[in-house]
């Protein structure tokens, strides 16, 4: 069975190089998303070590800057202070011309939220720059989606990925016409309004994803001891597993 999971942390799961390599010996393929500057380092590290040995046959890249740091970023805060971080990602994006761009969006939980704040104007840069080279973009949204929406229509339209999909009928309507993608996680079935948008999606624009992480092995019951307990074959027959109910359950 093929599998292709549309959004990935590699990198923050534990011995990435060792998973890569189990993911594609399980034909396993992702998106391998980076969406803070320390994890497109370790990204585009990773990648060359994997193409060296064709693990990354199938697999995509996406570099981006996650609402959760928009406000950090803005103001030069902690990690931030001594890059641009802007004018690194543009390059990533230039030396990957495949790499889409993101995840970028809204999120309540994090500074920045409230219109024009600094996660809006993270968020309306990361458009453009989709738009601009014709990048896919990986949205990350928890709040408002009348509002990524309506941005995308102002900014313009790169083809919008909904990224752990949590909206609901309107969106999935509002989203059609723009050739959006909607991407389900486990996540994406437990609220009832998401659950009942699903039906409204087209085959053709559905994807299933992890968004596997640093809380992944510990989500899975594996271990997260130092040195990690669990295996880069447990943590790959985990993800298979995972993705698979969610492909399964649709
Ligand atoms: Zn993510």
């Amino acid at each position: 069975m093929a599998f292709f999971d549309s959004h990935l942390h590699i990198v923050r799961l534990p011995e990435p190089l060792e998973v890569a390599r189990e993911l594609h010996e399980r034909g396993y393929r992702y998106r391998a998303v980076a969406c803070e500057p320390w994890e497109w380092n370790a990204l585009q590290e990773l990648w060359e070590k994997a193409s060296a040995e064709g693990w990354q046959e199938g697999c995509g890249l996406a570099f981006g800057i996650h609402p959760m740091i928009a406000t950090d970023i803005a103001n030069k805060h902690q990690d931030y202070s001594s890059e641009d971080c802007w004018s690194e990602l543009r390059r990533l994006l230039e030396k990957f011309p495949e790499a889409q761009v993101g995840e970028a969006g809204l999120d309540k939980r994090y500074a920045g939220y409230e219109p024009g704040g600094a996660q809006e104007a993270a968020f309306r840069k990361q458009v453009k720059l989709a738009f601009e080279l014709g990048r896919d973009l990986q949205i990350h949204c928890v709040g408002d989606y009348g509002r990524i929406v309506n941005i995308l229509k102002e900014v313009g339209l790169p083809r919008p990925i909904f990224h752990r999909f949590g909206g609901d009928a309107g969106i999935v309507k509002a989203g059609k016409p723009l050739g959006a993608l909607f991407s389900i996680h486990a996540d994406s079935l437990r609220k009832k309004a998401t659950r009942e948008a699903l039906g409204l999606i087209p085959q053709a624009n559905l994807l299933f994803e992890t968004d596997a992480d640093e809380t992944f092995c510990e989500s899975c019951g594996l271990s997260t001891a130092t040195p990690p307990a669990c295996t880069p074959q447990q943590i790959a027959d985990a993800l298979v597993d995972r993705l698979n109910q969610v492909q399964n359950s649709f």
